[in-house]
């Protein structure tokens, strides 16, 4: 994961580790250094350039060039930044509302959504005892709806059939009816998903979401798509409240660029990380593991 951008500021990592004085000059070239390595990793340049500024003001303070170490105090400062850059702090997920808490998944098709589901679904059964209700609204492919029965089976959650040819608020809102008659904790309603965004799309799921009012509105996005991850994610989130980011298929040759970007650019929490086909290929996102990962 992310190996690319580990190996690039690895190399700069060790160059610091090893100064024994810092002058500007030379923090001037390490930051170049940093400066390609992210943007090799495909991180969005704004997102670079506003990392870069931040670190070099912290660096050009007295506590990187009065110190004792001061590369060790630079790789210190950029693993601050990282970490600040990813979000600062794991926020998981927020169920504190009346059962059933309501989970919307959005994304474009193929993003993830209907294995996330499943995976998240077994996560918050298996560790937190919950209850676990799943709903397909995605009328015009039933090999989805299909696929989440079989996923739903698998994780061991209950699923709410829906068929094709259905309203997609009709059926959220009987899953939310039938979720709320037997006790269900979380209900997750997974969405219709384009292969690219289109205004039927969002008019729809704008719609689920002011019907549900949902806790938790998670935008899916596959981490390999690199900048247009980036993209993607402004239009979902300028159309939608969303509260959270996952990342899938960081497993993959992601040059993990996205991870980076992705918060600035919405300014929503990354909640987790799918990081594998299999059900249980999903990690909570923590900024600070993250950013130690990254440097290595
Ligand atoms: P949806 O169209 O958004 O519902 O996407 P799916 O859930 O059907 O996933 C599309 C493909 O991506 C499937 O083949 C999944 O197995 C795969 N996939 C989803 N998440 C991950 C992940 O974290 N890692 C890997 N390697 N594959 C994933």
């Amino acid at each position: 994961m992310l190996d690319n951008l580990t190996q690039r500021l690895g190399r700069v990592v060790k160059t610091l580790r090893g100064q024994a004085r810092l002058t500007e000059d030379n923090i001037a070239d390490m930051l170049r250094e940093v400066r390609m390595a992210l943007l090799e990793a495909d991180v969005a340049l704004p997102v670079v350039k506003d990392f870069i500024a931040r670190v070099k003001e912290k660096a050009l303070g007295q506590d990187v060039i009065g110190s004792l170490t001061p590369g060790q105090a630079l790789v210190g400062v950029v693993h601050r930044e990282l970490t600040e850059l990813m979000g600062g702090q794991a926020t998981g997920l927020n169920l504190a509302t009346q059962p059933p808490a309501i989970i919307l998944m959005s994304g474009l098709q193929g993003a993830g959504k209907t294995t996330t589901t499943a995976k998240l679904g077994k996560w918050l059964k298996e560790r937190q005892k919950k209850k676990v209700l799943a709903v397909s609204c995605d009328v015009y492919r039933p090999a989805a709806i299909e696929q989440l029965k079989a996923v739903s089976a698998q994780a061991g959650i209950e699923f709410f059939p829906s068929h094709a040819g259905e309203k997609p608020a009709a059926i959220a809102a009987a899953a939310l009816d039938y979720a709320k008659k037997h006790y269900f904790d979380v209900l997750f309603v997974d969405t219709a998903g384009r292969l690219a965004i289109d205004s039927a799309m969002m008019a729809e799921i704008k719609e689920l979401h002011a019907l549900l009012n949902p806790v938790e509105s998670l935008f899916v996005v596959d981490a390999m798509l690199g900048q247009d991850a980036v993209n993607t994610a402004r239009a979902f989130n300028e159309a939608l409240p969303l509260t959270g980011v996952v990342l899938t298929k960081l497993d993959g040759d992601a040059r993990g660029g996205a991870a980076l970007s992705v918060r600035h650019v919405t300014g929503k929490p990354l909640k987790f990380a799918g990081v594998g086909e299999k059900l249980n290929g999903i990690e909570e996102f923590h900024p600070e593991r993250m950013a130690s990962r990254i440097l290595g």
